[in-house]
Formats: structure tokens, sequence, C-alpha cells
């Protein structure tokens, strides 16, 4: 049985810190353009990951893969695509290109999302509303679905859910956004569950927190962002969410500011 809560103080993430903690391990990223998808990119390659990367815009993915050959010797696979697009079909393509290319995956970021309008359920837009639940839910789903199969050749399998703190606890004006992130927690725990006697593979939730990026910018405009954690602050906790050392947890919503030096200091 896998422990389902966790106590921050009895997690030790120095050992999944060193450059090998993820040799070879072959993961998926999405977002890994821009933000904490970028950060978890740069952070897993130094740890020796070989590396797909998905993102909308295809020189920001460069700009990624310049960074990657630089700090590290694996060359990451760029697929720029917009998830507002992504099929099953899809998927299963991306699925064929890896069996191909490594023929098995080890990690799955679903870190990709949209923030969409901050406004009242009375006034959402239905267009916008099927767009954020496209991003943030549908795609994660697909995406899910499609490289499971890959993913039953893994030691130590993961798939990793991006939330937030309105995904588990209505706020008003957050719109499709809370609501697509409400779901990826049951999407998470319904697989975590499913998962749990049948295969290696774990599956988890991580919540950021406030984080310095263009989306915390776009849904706080007035706050200083200097007083916020960089993504790669949270590299850390995710280096070791992704590794063998957490393979005794499944199905849990992480908060990843409860990893933070100053918090458990
Ligand atoms: P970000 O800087 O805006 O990065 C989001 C990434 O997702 C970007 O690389 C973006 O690509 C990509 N993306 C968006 N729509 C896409 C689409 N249709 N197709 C393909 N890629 C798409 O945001 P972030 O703060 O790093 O967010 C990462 C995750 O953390 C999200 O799931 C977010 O909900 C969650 N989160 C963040 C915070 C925070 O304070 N930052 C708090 C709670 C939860 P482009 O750059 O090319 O547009």
């Amino acid at each position: 049985m896998n422990a389902t809560t966790y106590d921050p103080k009895q997690i030790d993430l120095n050992n999944a810190q060193t450059d090998g903690a993820l040799k070879d391990a072959v993961i998926v990223i999405t977002g890994a353009g821009d933000g904490i998808g970028r950060a978890a990119a740069l952070d897993f390659a130094r740890a020796g990951a070989h590396l797909v990367l998905i993102g909308r815009t295809q020189s920001k993915l460069e700009a990624v893969y310049d960074e990657i050959e630089a700090i590290s010797s694996t060359q990451p696979i760029l697929l720029p695509f917009d998830l507002n697009e992504l099929s099953i079909d899809n998927a299963q393509d991306i699925a064929v290109a890896i069996e191909r290319e490594f023929g098995r995956l080890d990690g799955l970021l679903l870190n990709a999302s949209v923030l969409g309008s901050k406004m009242s359920i009375a006034q959402y837009p239905a267009n916008q509303w099927q767009e954020v639940m496209q991003v943030n839910l549908n795609s994660a789903f697909y995406l899910t679905q499609g490289l499971l199969p890959l993913m039953q050749h893994s030691e130590n399998g993961r798939i990793i859910f991006t939330t937030s703190s309105v995904g588990r606890r209505g706020r008003a004006y957050w719109g499709a956004y809370a609501v697509s992130k409400f779901a990826t927690e049951g999407l998470m725990q319904t697989l975590a569950e499913e998962l749990e006697n049948t295969s290696r593979i774990r599956t988890h939730c991580i919540n950021p927190g406030g984080t310095r990026s263009n989306m915390r910018a776009l849904a706080y405009p007035a706050e200083d962002p200097t007083k916020l954690p960089l993504p790669a602050d949270h590299m850390p906790f995710y280096r070791y969410l992704m590794s063998a050392y957490s393979q005794a947890y499944n199905g849990i919503s992480w908060d990843a500011r409860d990893f933070l030096p100053d918090v458990n200091s």
C-alpha cells in the first residue's frame, strides 16, 4: 500500500538532487517553453533525462533546446503543438513516435494550462469555457490515455498533473480555470486508484502555489513578482516526485510550497 498523505518534514529531497537522478528516464513535458514547464525541462535534463517537449510557441521550445544542449549531453525532441487542437488520435501518434525513438516512457508532466477570463459563471463566454477545458483538462486526458501503454514498460512510471488552490476550494471569478483544476484532481485520483495495484506507475497532482510566471502576472497584475518564488525554486521537489525516490507515494495532491527551503526551516 502506498502512502496517500504526506508530511513534508519526513521527506528528504536530497537523494534526488544528484546529476544522475533521472538518468536515461524518458519524460514528456507539456507547456515546456516557459514558466514552470521550462524550469522542469532544464532541471530534468540536468538530471540525465531524455525529454519530449510539447509547447505552443516553437521559438520558445527552440530556446529551451539550446539551453539544454549547453547543460546536458541529451538533445530533447520538440513537438510544437497547440493543445487546443489535440485529439486522442494525435496523442496516439505521439505515443507511436516515442515508442519508435525510445521504446518506453517513464514520466509525463502535464503542466500546460491557460488561465481564461476571470469573470463570473453568469457571464463566462461559452467558447472560452471550451478552450480552457480542452487545454487544461481534455488534452491531459488524451495524452494520459494515449501514452499509458508506453509507460507500462517503465520501472518507475510517473504521471504528474498540475493543479491550483482554486481547484481544491471554489473561488469567485476563477471560472473555467478553477473547474478544470477540480476535474484534474478527480482525474488524478481516479487514475491513481486504478493503477495502484496493477502497475508501478504513480500518479500525483502538484499545486505550485503562487510562482513568478506569465500566467501569475496575468492573474494578479498588481502583485510584486519579486516576492514570489521562481519556477526553478520548485525543481528539487519536482525532480524528487519524478524520480524513483518517491515510489512509496501515490494519488497525492501536493503543495510544492511545502518544499521551499524557507517554508521548512
Ligand atoms: P506559464 O508561464 O503561462 O506557462 C504555461 C505554459 O503552457 C507555456 O509554456 C504555454 O506556452 C503553455 N501552453 C498554454 N497553452 C497552450 C496550448 N494551447 N498548447 C500548448 N502549450 C500551451 O504558466 P505557469 O505559471 O508556468 O503554469 C504552469 C502550470 O502551473 C499551469 O498548469 C498552471 O495552471 C499551474 N499553476 C501556476 C501557478 C503560478 O502561480 N504560476 C499557480 C498555480 C498553478 P506558450 O508560452 O507558448 O504560450
